[in-house]
């Protein structure tokens, strides 16, 4: 087997060229390479390259009909990707790239079956990370690139996070600490009326909808195909623990809140090690058995950055069961909520 990747640390280190080239050009030659976004961190290769595409797939377990997001240096990168081009990507792009926002358009001729699922679709992304931005110049390729995670666990957002499997795919691995979002994009589908969100994500959709209109939701059926966004069903982002929600009401007297402990613990030795996770301090008491509490921040903002590596610090722990306390059910919630229902999911 190959030896693991060459890591190539950027975390306060100056971004030169000299320092991304072997990785810009590893990535034009058919190589993997691990990346930061501000996002999570992506597992890349050249979009144009069949090849080097089923090698993320291979590294990942991923199903063949999930397609993967295109990252692209600007708005000129992304159309010509694109077979058509609406108004409304074109406000998107204006707007909100760089930025956490992928947006799904008729694909173009040079987009290869493999990164689109054999769809009619493609996902297009323009990374606001420094290096991302740069590599991707550099490359002077479109890059796809998925979270560098195998398929359904829980996504990096540091190299720690980086999984054997991944560390042994990869040519390079680019280190530029941890990721200033902690979850993954919002996309969006452009090719429908009106514009429909596949995916919640860092940005949110009231910042999107005030760019295109407000925004329709994806209904197609779980499971049901073929899927309009066939990577956003089903379990994902989970921990190797399992993940169970409390749902707490705000006003959450002291009786409820003995119902919820006595409720969890009446399945303890099934359970094993448990971990109780709350954004609300006063609820860090609720769990009395738990072998591990951590009071998550209290903004949306900053919870959705340190969930995945909370959820790996964790697993790391051994635990066995993860019960989360789940945020409101308010739209700037939406994102971590999502995340959290599919971690949860069996
Ligand atoms: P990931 O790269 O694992 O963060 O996931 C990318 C997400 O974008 C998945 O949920 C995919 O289903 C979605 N996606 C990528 N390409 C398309 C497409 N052409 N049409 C609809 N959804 C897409
Ligand atoms: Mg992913």
């Amino acid at each position: 087997m190959r030896a693991d990747a060459t890591i190539i640390p950027c975390v306060s280190g100056p971004l030169d060229d000299d320092t991304l080239m072997p990785a810009a050009l590893a990535l034009r030659e058919g190589g993997l390479v691990v990346f930061p976004t501000e996002t999570v961190y992506g597992l890349g290769a050249n979009a144009l390259d069949p090849h080097a595409v089923r090698r993320i797939f291979t590294a990942k377990g991923r199903p063949a009909g999930n397609p993967l997001i295109v990252h692209v240096p600007n708005a000129e990168g992304a159309r010509a990707l694109a077979g058509h081009w609406p108004e409304t990507a074109a406000a998107l792009a204006e707007q909100m790239w760089p930025g956490p926002v992928t947006i799904v358009v008729q694909r173009g001729p040079s987009v290869p079956d493999i990164v689109t699922g054999g769809g009619p679709t493609v996902a297009l992304r323009c990374p606001d990370h420094p290096i991302a931005r740069r590599l991707i110049e550099l490359a002077g390729v479109p890059v796809a690139a998925p979270s560098a995670n195998v398929s359904g666990s829980v996504s990096p957002t540091r190299v720690e996070h980086l999984c054997p499997r991944i560390r042994a795919a990869s040519e390079y691995i680019i280190d530029a600490g941890p990721c200033e979002y902690g979850l993954e994009s919002t996309v969006i589908d452009l090719t429908v009326t009106p514009p429909t969100l596949l995916r919640p994500g860092a940005m949110s959709r009231a910042s999107i909808a005030a760019v295109v209109g407000p925004l329709s939701d994806d209904r197609s059926p779980s499971g049901g195909s073929p899927a309009r966004s066939p990577g956003t069903q089903g379990k994902h982002y989970a921990p190797r623990a399992e993940v169970i929600l409390v749902e707490i009401p705000a006003s959450g007297e002291a009786h409820c809140r003995r119902g919820i402990n006595d409720h969890l613990l009446r399945d303890r030795d099934e359970r094993g090690k448990i971990a109780w996770v709350t954004h609300d301090p006063e609820c860090e008491e609720v769990l009395s058995a738990a072998a591990s509490v951590i009071v998550m921040p209290s903004s949306p903002r900053a919870y959705g950055r340190r969930l995945y590596a909370v959820l790996q610090e964790l697993d790391a722990a051994g635990m066995e069961t993860i019960a989360v306390h789940l945020p409101p059910d308010t739209p700037e919630w939406e994102a971590v909520r999502d995340r959290l229902r599919r971690a949860a999911l069996r």
